[in-house]
C-alpha cells in the first residue's frame, strides 16, 4: 500500500531514476522510510545528517542514521553545525532568546539553509525529506488558522514556483502517506530509527493541531489535503516566487538578507 502510494507520487512528479537525491536523514522513522523506498525504487541516493549538537538527542539520532546508511549501503554526509558555523544550535537559541522565536522555527530556518547549500555542494538534483501527510495537513491548517494559507503555496510532493540555479528543489515522497502507515512500515522493515522525542521542541501549537488532526478520520485528513491542493493550484498561478541572493551569504533568499543570516547576526 505505502509502496504503491510512494511509487505513484514519484511518477506524478516525473522523477527520472537517474536523479541524484540527497536524503535529509533525521534519525526518525519518516526519513528512514523515505531513504529505504527511494533506494528500493532504483534512485541514486546519499544521506545527509545535520548534527545540530543538541546533546544526547543528536548523538542518538546520528547513531540511528549511521546504522541505516550501513544497512542501505549508502554514503552518509554529516554536517556538524559547530564545526561549520562555530556554534551549536543551543548556542544559537541562547543568542536569539530575546527574539522569542520557538526552537523548532529556528532549527527549521538553519536546516533549510544547510540542506540547500550542502545539496549544491554534492551536486544533488533534488533533496528528499520525510514529511508525511499528517505533517503537511498540520502545516496547512496552521497556516489557515494564522490567516495566511498562501504560505502553503509552494508546498507539495515537489517544491513549486521556485526556479533558480542555486535552489535545489525538495521532494516529499511520503506526501500522501499517513504517519501511522509510515511507522508500521518502518517497524515491519526493521529500519533503525529513534523512538524518543527531542526535549527542546517548543512547538506546542503544532502539538495542539496534531492532536486535533489525530482525532479526525483518515477520510477527513484526506479532505484537508484535497482542499489544500485545490487551493494551492488556484494561487500558484499568481504566486511565482522571485529569488534574490542573500547579501551576506549569497544563498537564495526572498529578501535582501536571508532568514538564517538575520538570525545569526542578532
Ligand atoms: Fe529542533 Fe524542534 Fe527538531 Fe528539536 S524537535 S531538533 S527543537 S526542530
Ligand atoms: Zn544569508
Amino acid at each position: 500500500m505505502i509502496e504503491s502510494k510512494v511509487k505513484q507520487t514519484l511518477r506524478k512528479i516525473k522523477l527520472p531514476t537517474n536523479t541524484k537525491i540527497l536524503v535529509a536523514l533525521s534519525g526518525g522513522k519518516d526519513s528512514a522510510v523515505t531513504a529505504y523506498l527511494l533506494q528500493r525504487f532504483g534512485f541514486k541516493i546519499e544521506g545527509l545528517y545535520i548534527d545540530l549538537r543538541i546533546g544526547k538527542y543528536s548523538e542518538d539520532c546520528l547513531k540511528a542514521v549511521k546504522e541505516l546508511c550501513k544497512r542501505l549501503k549508502i554514503k552518509l554526509h554529516v554536517y556538524d553545525i559547530k564545526k561549520e558555523q562555530g556554534k551549536t544550535m543551543q548556542d544559537i537559541w541562547k543568542k536569539i532568546k530575546k527574539k522569542r522565536l520557538n526552537n523548532c522555527a529556528v532549527c527549521g530556518v538553519f536546516k533549510k539553509w544547510i540542506l540547500n547549500k550542502t545539496a549544491r555542494k554534492f551536486k544533488a538534483d533534488k533533496i528528499a525529506t520525510g514529511h508525511n501527510l499528517d505533517d503537511e495537513a498540520q502545516t496547512f491548517l496552521m497556516n489557515v488558522f494564522k490567516g495566511s494559507p498562501e504560505l502553503s503555496a509552494n508546498s507539495g510532493a515537489i517544491t513549486k514556483n521556485i526556479k533558480d540555479k542555486k535552489f535545489i528543489p525538495r521532494i516529499k515522497p511520503l506526501f500522501y502517506v499517513f504517519e501511522e502507515d509510515v511507522k508500521k512500515y518502518a517497524i515491519q522493515k526493521k529500519l533503525p530509527f529513534i523512538k524518543g522525542k527531542c526535549r527542546y521542541s517548543q512547538e506546542s501549537y503544532r502539538g495542539e493541531v496534531r492532536n486535533f488532526i489525530n482525532s479526525l478520520s483518515g477520510k477527513d485528513k484526506k479532505n484537508i489535503m484535497k482542499n489544500f491542493q485545490s487551493f494551492s493550484g488556484k494561487i500558484q498561478k499568481d504566486k511565482k516566487t522571485k529569488m534574490l541572493y542573500c547579501e551576506v551569504c549569497g544563498e537564495p533568499s526572498r529578501g535582501k538578507i536571508c532568514k538564517r543570516c538575520v538570525l545569526f547576526r542578532h
